[in-house]
This record gives structure tokens, C-alpha cells and sequence, in this order.
């Protein structure tokens, strides 16, 4: 059996074009028998090659990008070694089948999942800024008023750096954020260092993609006009 350089092999198989698979590979997502793979080295069918833990089929995959409704309690993560509920869990097995991006544990809502590589590149680089939309749901009495959050909308400083909302308004028992960018516990880090720490937060929107009627834990397939859409 001959060798193939690995971004030609996840470009045959569908996961990216060749220079996408060259990112995720020095992204460190590629793995070859359970060890991080290197830009350039050769393998073939008999190996195990994973992007974000998730096995590689040998066939050629489809692109294919689903949105979850992500109930609270699951992770998003490929593999969780704590056995926690994952929201691969809650999809098709579909092979090369990863989130874009994240949510957290205790975050619900729209969730995007793809077997595009590219699409996952492009959605998730901060060079792009694609929106993400939010309701959070603050505890205390009193929800955030719209001159407290203006002071997002300037900027908060949190320890990974400064934190600007591309939009903030008050809402009911909390507020509706947007932001451009995609830290982690983001949302809840801003409105917590406003005095209002958030309980319970939805996305109910990525990029010009929205959440819509979709129940907990249902998924939907993105048509040809969504992914137009989407970006
Ligand atoms: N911000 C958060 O705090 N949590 C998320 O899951 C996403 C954005």
C-alpha cells in the first residue's frame, strides 16, 4: 500500500481543499494513530487519521452542515474523557461530522455542525468576525439597563484582553448580546464584569443563519440557500 502526503488524503476525503487540511493540521486538530500529525507526512488507508477526535471514513465524505438546538449539559467537544453528554451524541454518525466552534457546557442554542473544513475555517477566524447573537438571562433583580451596557459596546477588559459587543440591549430578566468573536465564556466574563452575572444563555444566531423553530435537542439540515445565507 503506498503513502499519500495526509492534506491530500483529507482533501480526497472531502474534510477541506488541500490548504484548509495544511491549517488544520498546524492547528494541531489532525491526529495519525492517536499521535498529533505533522504538515507533509505519508500515510495510508490502514491508518487511523482523526480531525478533532473523530475518526476519518476511507470513502469519500459528503459535505453536509446541520444546526443543533444544544441542549444545556452537553459539551462540544469530539471526545470528553468525563464521559459527559456530547453533542456528537445528539447527530447522525455521519463521518468527518465536527463543530464549528463552540458553546458552553451550560450554554444552549444554535450549535452548527459540518463535515466542511472550510466552512469551519471561515466561520470560526477572527479575521471574519461573523456574528454571533445571544440571549442572556442575568440573576438579581434587576436586569442590566442599556447605560451599563453601553459599557460593553466601549469595551471591558477580561484577563485574555479587551472585550467590545458589536451590539447590547436590555431585555427582560436580562439582555440580547452580539459579538464578533468567539472567547471562551465569553458572553457570561462581559456581563459579569458589569455586575449582572448571567444563569441561563442562548445563541439564537451565527452569521445570517438563525436558530428559528428548532426544539432542544432537534438538528436540521442547512439547504444550498441557508449556506448562501450563512456567511
Ligand atoms: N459566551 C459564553 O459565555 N458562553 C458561550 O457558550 C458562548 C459565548
Amino acid at each position: 500500500m503506498s503513502g499519500e502526503r495526509l492534506q491530500k488524503r483529507l482533501a480526497r476525503a472531502g474534510v477541506a481543499s488541500r490548504r484548509a487540511a495544511e491549517e488544520l493540521i498546524r492547528a494541531g486538530r489532525v491526529q495519525v494513530n492517536g499521535v498529533v500529525a505533522a504538515l507533509g507526512q505519508t500515510v495510508t488507508d490502514a491508518d487511523d487519521i482523526r480531525l478533532d477526535g473523530q475518526l476519518l471514513d476511507t470513502g469519500a465524505v459528503q459535505k453536509v452542515t446541520y444546526a443543533l438546538y444544544k441542549p444545556r449539559g452537553y459539551v462540544t467537544t469530539a471526545s470528553d474523557e468525563y464521559g459527559r453528554k456530547n453533542v456528537l451524541d445528539a447527530m447522525p454518525p455521519v463521518p468527518g461530522l465536527h463543530p464549528i466552534g463552540r458553546l458552553d457546557r451550560d450554554s444552549e442554542g444554535l450549535l452548527l455542525l459540518t463535515t466542511d473544513g472550510d466552512l469551519t475555517l471561515t466561520l470560526t477566524h477572527p479575521r471574519y468576525g461573523h456574528e454571533k447573537a445571544y440571549r442572556a438571562w442575568t440573576h438579581g433583580e434587576m436586569p442590566p439597563t442599556q447605560a451599563e451596557l453601553d459599557k460593553l459596546l466601549k469595551g471591558v477588559m477580561l484577563e485574555d484582553g479587551l472585550s467590545t459587543a458589536l451590539s447590547a440591549t436590555p431585555a427582560s430578566d436580562g439582555a440580547f448580546i452580539t459579538l464578533g468573536e468567539g472567547r471562551k465564556h465569553q458572553v457570561r466574563r462581559m456581563l459579569e464584569a458589569i455586575g449582572h452575572p448571567v444563569g441561563r444563555l442562548m445563541r439564537y444566531r451565527v452569521g445570517g443563519y438563525w436558530l428559528g423553530n428548532l426544539d432542544v435537542g432537534e438538528y436540521a439540515e442547512l439547504s444550498e440557500r441557508d449556506l448562501q445565507g450563512l456567511l
